[in-house]
């Protein structure tokens, strides 16, 4: 394993990540991303984004993800593509853990974002997994398949409008209420490859065949592929018990900083991810440099 030092560690390069790193960069504070997937985080999941500044018409998910990678490439952020597993904090210093690396730095920011929350009251069979998702970005390009989809909030209507176009679409909310906002709402209305079915809650999930059979307390429903967007959790699966502990104390020295969507509870939202970022560097900033 490589030792590696850097004075400010970065976990996640969704925009809370980069926009953090990119500002670092700008006040030439040496700092490390380290990056699990691909740069973008939960954008690469996003059908249309309607309310980030300075894009009247909209940009789709993936165009800003590119953009972030363009924007990494012209500041040559440092980053490593490598998962995090583990985190602890000893003797001032935090200690990360990957396959590849320890390392060691003096500040930590986590812009890990989320992880879906866990499926409950479903027997799912285990045969059946591989045709279950949690987010869309490995189906976007499927074509001609039956999809059903499970929730009520904007991602699960978000992902419904990604995939509506060469698919059937049904959407399983277990009661009547619905909690998507009213644009994503009036597209799967308007939408004719969008079936929404209320008061159906999923008993089991077996394989059949190539397709997956489900059963409710009135029927049984065939299909091809089935996405679970019942809401998400912070992910800081990785953080020592010895961080969790003193979480509240390491945040007020000013040597733990979380940013994005990991903190910021339902307020999950592209502007204020990279606001968070932005503003964590110039607080850092302030710490090594002393303000303006
Ligand atoms: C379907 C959908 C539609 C959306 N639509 C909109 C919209 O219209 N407008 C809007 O403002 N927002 C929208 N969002 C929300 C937006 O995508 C998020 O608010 C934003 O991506 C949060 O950024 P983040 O950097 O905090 O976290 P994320 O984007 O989740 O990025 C976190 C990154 O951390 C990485 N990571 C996690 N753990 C580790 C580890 N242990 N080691 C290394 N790397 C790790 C992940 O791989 C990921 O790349 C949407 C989200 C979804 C899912």
């Amino acid at each position: 394993m490589k030792e590696l030092k850097t004075d400010i560690g970065i976990i996640g390069a969704g925009p809370a990540g980069i926009a953090c790193s990119v500002q670092l960069k700008r006040f030439g504070i040496e700092h490390t991303i380290f990056e699990k997937e691909s740069i973008g985080g939960m954008l690469k999941n996003a059908n249309w984004i309607e309310n980030y500044p300075g894009y009247p018409a909209g940009i789709n998910g993936i165009e800003v993800c590119e953009l972030l990678k363009q924007h990494a490439d012209q500041f040559h952020l440092n980053i490593y593509f490598d998962e995090i597993l583990s985190a602890d904090y000893d003797a001032g210093k935090f200690h990360l853990t990957s396959e590849n690396y320890s390392v060691e730095c003096k500040r930590l920011v986590i812009a890990s974002g989320t992880k879906p929350k866990p499926v409950t009251g479903v027997e799912i069979f285990p045969e059946a997994n591989e045709y279950i998702y949690r987010d869309i970005y490995n189906l976007r390009n499927i074509k001609n398949k039956e999809i059903g989809i499970v929730g009520a909030g904007d991602a699960a209507f978000d992902y419904a409008l990604t995939l509506a176009g060469e698919n059937k679409i049904h959407l399983y909310n277990k009661g009547e209420q619905i909690k998507a906002i009213p644009p994503l709402v009036k597209k799967v209305q308007e939408n004719d490859n969008i079936e929404c079915h209320s008061n159906t809650s999923i008993l089991t999930v077996e394989k059949l065949k190539k397709r997956l059979q489900f059963q409710t307390i009135e029927d049984i429903f065939q299909l091809d592929y089935l996405i679970f967007a019942i809401g998400r959790l912070p992910l800081k699966d990785f953080l020592s018990p010895n961080i969790l502990l003193h979480q509240n104390k390491l945040v007020a020295d000013d040597k733990l900083f979380l940013i994005g969507d990991v903190a910021n509870e339902n307020r999950r939202q592209l502007a204020i991810a990279a606001g968070n970022g932005i503003e964590c560097a110039m607080r850092i900033n302030e710490l090594e440099h002393g303000s303006y």
